[in-house]
C-alpha cells in the first residue's frame, strides 16, 4: 500500500469506525438521579388504618410504593433514571439524614411519599407539595452570596413546580391539589423536591383504593412516567 493509499485507507477507517460506533444523542445525556423517600419508618409509623385485626401503617405503604417505583425503574429504565431510596427497610431515618442525602449524592430530584389522614372523613384526593423559598432566611450571607443563593433556590423551586405540572396529567387515580408548604425535607433538600400525599386513608372509599395493589402499581407507573417526561424535557435543554 502506497503512503497516499494508506492515508486514504486510515481516513476511511476512521470515518467508518466513528459512524459505526457513534453514540445516539439520547445516550449521551446523563441519567436523571432521583432519591425516593418513603415517609416515616421504624417507631415513626405515620398515620394508620385498623382493618379488623390488621393495623396498616403509613410507613409500610410508603415503603411498598417506593419499592414498586424502584423496581419499574431498575427493570425498564435503568439507563435513563438512577434511583435510590432513603430507606429500604422498616427503620427510622431522621429527617436531617433524609434531606442530607440529596447533598452528599448529586441529586436531580428528591421525592418524598406519604399517605394522608384527617379528622373529617370527607377529605379525599392527592396533594403535591413543592418547596417555598425559605432557605435564605436562616443563612447569614453577604449580599452577593445571598443573591446567588436566591437564584439557585428560585431555579430549584421552578424545577419542582415543573415536575408537579408534568405529574398531574399522568396521575389518573384521583383529583390532584398542588400546594406549597415548608416541609422540612422539602426545604432542606438541595435538589428540586416534591412531597406527594398519595391520598386520604381516613376517607372510607379512597382507603379501599389506596390499599389495593392495582392502585399502588398505577401510582408507581404514574410517578415513573412523570420522571421520564421531566428527563426528556431536561435533555432537550441540554442538547
Ligand atoms: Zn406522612
Amino acid at each position: 500500500m502506497t503512503e497516499v493509499n494508506q492515508i486514504i485507507f486510515t481516513f476511511i477507517t476512521i470515518i467508518f469506525c466513528s459512524s459505526a460506533f457513534a453514540t445516539p444523542a439520547n445516550l449521551l445525556t446523563p441519567p436523571l438521579r432521583v432519591i425516593i423517600d418513603p415517609g416515616h419508618g421504624g417507631n415513626d409509623q405515620g398515620t394508620s388504618v385498623q382493618l379488623s385485626t390488621q393495623l396498616i401503617k403509613e410507613s409500610d405503604l410508603t415503603l411498598k410504593l417506593s419499592q414498586k417505583i424502584l423496581k419499574i425503574i431498575q427493570e425498564k429504565y435503568a439507563e435513563k433514571i438512577q434511583a435510590s431510596m432513603t430507606r429500604t427497610t422498616n427503620r427510622y431515618v431522621p429527617l436531617q439524614k433524609r434531606s442530607s442525602l440529596s447533598r452528599s449524592e448529586k441529586t436531580d430530584f428528591y421525592i418524598s411519599l406519604h399517605y394522608n389522614s384527617a379528622f373529617s372523613s370527607a377529605l379525599s384526593g392527592t396533594e403535591i407539595y413543592f418547596p417555598e423559598n425559605n432557605k435564605i432566611d436562616d443563612r447569614n450571607l453577604a449580599v452577593l452570596d445571598a443573591i446567588k443563593q436566591d437564584l439557585v433556590e428560585t431555579g430549584r423551586i421552578k424545577q419542582s413546580l415543573s415536575l408537579t405540572k408534568i405529574f398531574v396529567p399522568h396521575w389518573k387515580s384521583s383529583q390532584v391539589k398542588i400546594r406549597r408548604a415548608p416541609f422540612y425535607v422539602l426545604e432542606k433538600a438541595d435538589a428540586p423536591a416534591l412531597l406527594i400525599e398519595v391520598g386520604y386513608l381516613s376517607h372510607p372509599e379512597e382507603q379501599k383504593t389506596l390499599l389495593s395493589d392495582v392502585h399502588q402499581d398505577l401510582a408507581a407507573e404514574s410517578i415513573v412516567k412523570a420522571l421520564l417526561e421531566f428527563k426528556e424535557n431536561r435533555d432537550k435543554q441540554l442538547n
